[in-house]
């Protein structure tokens, strides 16, 4: 995979798959005409599907609500934040947010690119689309990382099988 240099809004919105061709007077998200002293979005709901679509915290976070909190390959429940109304003294919100960070080092929840970031998760960029993101609870995660890692890179896979095949044990 080709890494291009990282995009300013107008120019990713050119190339994005989700977004209308770019037309004057037309919201970048919807297409709608633009309501005067608007500019790109017709309604800061255009705006905010945008970023959640491109910007990794808020797609990130957007990914999580969307999949309801669950792991979408084992349904795991990341552990709950407490709330401090839910408890009657601060010692007992104190004693459920020790829990709670215990319970986040093996238990919580993660979001994952289903086509690889690459390192792009600080740009705007078409890689964090919604569509392209999965909420995964740790172990699954992990699983999924190590799974990506053995596979190998799409250039060299005809030359890496080629070499590997005769020598490769039978299961
Ligand atoms: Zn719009
Ligand atoms: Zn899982
Ligand atoms: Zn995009």
């Amino acid at each position: 995979m080709k890494l291009s240099a990282p995009l300013k809004r107008d120019a990713l919105l050119a190339v994005c798959s989700l977004a209308p061709p770019v037309a004057d007077g037309a919201c970048a998200w919807c297409a709608a005409e633009l309501p005067a002293r608007r500019r790109t979005w017709c309604s800061d709901r255009c705006g905010d599907a945008f970023w959640a679509n491109h910007w990794w915290s808020v797609a990130r976070s957007t990914a999580k609500r969307r999949d309801r909190y669950r792991c979408k390959r084992c349904g795991t429940r990341g552990p709950k934040r407490p709330t401090v109304a839910a408890h009657r003294t601060r010692a007992a919100y104190l004693k459920a947010m020790r829990a709670w960070r215990e319970q986040k080092k093996v238990g919580r929840l993660e979001v994952n690119h289903i086509e690889p970031a690459a390192g792009r998760h600080g740009q705007l960029s078409c890689v964090h689309h919604l569509d392209n993101l999965e909420t995964l609870c740790l172990p699954c995660h992990k699983e999924h990382t190590a799974a990506s890692r053995v596979q190998p890179a799409t250039e060299g896979v005809a030359a890496v099988s080629a070499s590997s095949a005769r020598g490769r044990p039978r299961a």
